[in-house]
């Protein structure tokens, strides 16, 4: 009798350990820079909510993304491996949603998974309960939604939209005896930066300040960083600069919208500006729509946190937030992103986990997109990853504790030439204060003393004093890309050849 009551003990233990697994709230933004976060300390706008996951948990200052676009970054992220072994290397590339991915194994060990929002991998999400996903980029406004159900275009708001339907999810779509892996993702602040109703006239009476590259001349570099096609200067189209009016938008929508830029247009029209002053103008008209898209994203990540702290979610969630890559916000003249140059090549990582993560803490260790997967299976309890992923855990530096291996060096691929924006290919290495970087159709190398030269301006990989260096880091370099099992043929591959998977019991979606 008494065994058995231990025995029962034991069991109901054991089940209430399970149920407490953490929740996870992955709040994932599109091309959201770094520098747009008061926490990571912009000069240019406020992001309480953002600033408060980051004051309540941990902000990571060396978050580093694989390769710096859209698509691929996604879907590194579901599958924890580089883009030349998930096949995803550029825009262009469809996911290949057969492949193991981090929401398959966690749905196998009792999770439910759910995805609203931005997906922009051409294939259907595989591995959730649950999904409404963009089609594609998918606008502003009024953003035609796809599910199993179909696609139904929902009137309003882009951001909000995603919001609502993360929280309706939460409060009223998911199974409340399971622990949920709940993805929100947005597509602001990504190109072409409509601002929500509520922010259409933010900052109208401010001047943004200047980045201190915003009249880069791209002397002291390769090539690649003079021919490329995203300044702000040069390559920004009226509907960019909301010189046209929208379309698709409601009559009410159209008003709000007149309201706002129409007497801006016809001043700007009428100021016929030139040179300087017309690249300035450009400026400020992108970086303060770019901005009030942030400000929406903001407002609704406030939305979420407030039901977890309402709904009492809040203390058994792990509350994310991150880009799928960093952005320029003028540095170098530029917007768009691509570059192994830091404002793209890092990205924002705020995390909240109560009780375990120390409050208001800063890592500086590098850590990558390339880690989420891992992180995420680590604290759903997933021990054994069939297929090996390349990336590591977080798990132990959220509690404060770098493993003594953690990774010393990174490596980095960027495909999508020639492409959009005409940034040329190149892969390179991040180690200590250094960055090696190898434009590799140019055979053009740069070397960057980020100690000295923290805004990448000047290239000393001819210089004597560095050839030390040089030479350590080419040695680094092709460590990774065997460790990475890169192939030495560089073009992009349709798809890495791989066993076919078993496929799990799917519930809705196969
Ligand atoms: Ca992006």
């Amino acid at each position: 009798m008494k065994t058995i009551f231990i025995l029962i003990t034991l069991l109901t233990i054991a089940i209430n350990t399970q149920a407490k697994r953490p929740n996870i709230l992955f709040i994932f933004t599109d091309d959201h820079g770094y520098q747009a976060i008061s926490s990571y300390g912009s000069n240019r706008n406020k992001t309480p909510n953002i600033d408060r996951i980051a004051s309540e948990g941990m902000r990571f200052d060396n978050c580093f993304v694989t390769n710096a676009i859209c698509g691929p970054s996604r879907a590194v992220i579901l599958t924890g491996k580089y883009s030349h072994l998930n096949g995803f290397m550029t825009n262009g590339n469809r996911f290949d949603g057969s492949q193991q991915t981090f929401p398959k194994l966690m749905r196998q060990k009792g999770y439910q998974t759910a995805v609203f929002g931005k997906w922009h991998l051409k294939s259907d999400p595989t591995g959730f309960d649950d999904w409404k996903v963009l089609l594609g980029q998918g606008p502003y406004y009024n953003p035609p939604m796809k599910s199993e159900e179909g696609t139904k275009k929902i009137e309003g708001y882009t951001t909000d939209i995603i919001t609502d339907l993360t929280l309706e999810w939460l409060k009223g779509g998911r199974e409340k005896d399971k622990p949920f892996m709940l993805m929100c993702q947005h597509k602001a602040p990504h190109r072409n930066w409509q601002p929500g109703p509520d922010h259409l006239n933010m900052y109208d009476d401010i001047e943004m300040p200047y980045p201190e590259t915003f009249w880069d001349d791209y002397k002291g570099r390769s090539e690649a960083a003079a021919t490329q096609t995203m300044t702000i200067a040069n390559h920004l189209s009226a509907n960019d600069l909301k010189l046209n009016q929208p379309k698709n938008f409601t009559t009410a929508q159209l008003e709000a919208w007149n309201a706002a830029y129409t007497p801006k247009n016809k001043a700007f029209q009428e100021a016929k500006l030139e040179g300087k002053e017309r690249i300035k103008w450009q400026y400020q008209r992108y970086v303060k729509d770019y901005l009030r898209c942030v400000a929406s994203v903001d407002d609704n990540i406030g939305r979420l946190l407030k039901y977890l702290d309402d709904s009492g979610l809040a203390k058994d969630t792990v509350v994310i937030y991150s880009s799928d890559q960093g952005w320029y916000l003028g540095e170098h003249g530029w917007y768009d992103k691509r570059w192994m140059y830091e404002e793209s090549f890092r990205t924002p990582l705020v995390v909240r986990w109560p009780g375990v993560i120390k409050e208001g803490s800063v890592n500086k260790d590098f850590v990558s997109n390339l880690d989420f997967a891992q992180t995420f299976l680590d604290i759903a309890g997933v021990s054994k990853i069939p297929d090996p992923m390349q990336g590591h855990s977080l798990v132990p530096i959220f509690k404060g504790k770098t493993p003594e291996d953690w990774r010393k060096s990174f490596y980095y691929h960027y495909y999508e030439f020639p492409g959009a924006h005409s940034v040329r290919r190149h892969y390179g290495v991040r180690k200590d204060h250094y960055k090696l970087i190898h434009f590799y159709n140019l055979n053009a190398w740069e070397l960057f003393d980020l100690k000295k030269d923290p805004n990448e301006l000047k290239s000393v990989y001819s210089q004597p004093d560095y050839q030390e260096v040089v030479k350590d880091l080419k040695v680094e370099l092709n460590e990774l890309r065997k460790k990475y099992k890169v192939p030495e043929d560089t073009r992009p591959v349709k798809r890495v050849n791989r066993k076919p998977k078993k496929q799990e019991p799917a519930k809705k979606n196969k």
